[in-house]
């Protein structure tokens, strides 16, 4: 099957564990993980820490030779210059961060990051060697006025306008009302966004990179769940936020199969 994606495991750490607590937790989860190694050919494992972890847990993944990406929650679209309190998509490229989060909704929210901001960020990130995770999603207001897919294929088209179409991103699919409430879509709801959302990456950038673009899901997902989700052949992996804060729940849904 030349369509046949690599699932994604992304957790999502948000505000949590400083740079001591990151390094007993990602040894601690290579070693849960430790005897799962064949499982590394088949699913891909990212961590998105807070700035201030980054290089802590970039030194201990390089030294320990530990099979999981680094990614960071947000960028700047600026390269450097006087924007205090800004993070360049420079400087997570120069600690070997691989990827980062775009337009979580938390982001979106509480500062004001809308589609505008999203697709400069998008275009930031791949100018400088970074893959983006772009996140998209409606509210539960959307969801009662618009159904389910309007609100996030509106948001990644705005953040895919002029991606060239070789580009690597990932989508992420998180339902607003999903997230961190313990109540999940359903995998028939997943499904059917995140197929649009291919559909959406298929017109802005071709059959090819729609073919190869993985689209997770994410909210609420957890290890009594993640198989459901990954049964759907458009979800290719799940972006986890508190359940990525439990070794053992993590590494449950790391072993999904
Ligand atoms: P949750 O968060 O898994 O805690 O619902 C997901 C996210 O915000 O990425």
């Amino acid at each position: 099957d030349l369509t046949k994606r690599t699932p994604l495991i992304a957790g999502n750490w948000k505000m949590n564990l400083d740079h001591l607590q990151a390094v007993a937790f990602v040894q601690k989860l290579h070693w849960a993980l430790k005897d799962a190694k064949h499982e590394f050919d088949t699913v891909d494992v990212s961590v998105f820490p807070p700035f201030t972890d980054l290089r802590s847990v970039q030194t201990l993944i390089d030294a320990d030779k530990i099979p999981f990406g680094l990614g960071a929650q947000d960028l700047s679209v600026h390269d450097s210059g006087a924007y205090t309190g800004e993070v360049s998509g420079a400087f997570l490229k120069r600690l070997d961060v691989a990827s980062v989060i775009i337009g979580h909704s938390e982001r979106r929210e509480y500062h004001s990051e809308g589609d505008d901001v999203v697709a400069a960020k998008t275009k930031a990130a791949l100018k400088h060697g970074l893959v983006p995770v772009i996140c998209v999603g409606e509210t539960a207001e959307d969801l009662e006025t618009h159904g389910a897919s309007a609100v996030p294929v509106g948001q990644l088209e705005t953040a895919l306008d002029g991606v060239a179409s070789s580009a690597e991103i990932v989508v992420a699919y998180e339902p607003v009302w999903a997230i961190g409430s313990g109540q999940a879509a359903t995998p028939e709801q997943a499904q059917e966004v995140c197929a649009k959302l291919r559909q959406v990456v298929a017109a802005k950038l071709g059959d090819d990179a729609a073919a190869r673009t993985r689209v997770l899901y994410g909210g609420s997902v957890k290890a009594a769940n993640i198989a459901s989700f990954m049964r759907q052949p458009d979800v290719d992996g799940a972006l986890v936020g508190g359940a990525s804060l439990l070794v053992d729940e993590f590494a449950a849904i790391v072993r999904f199969q």
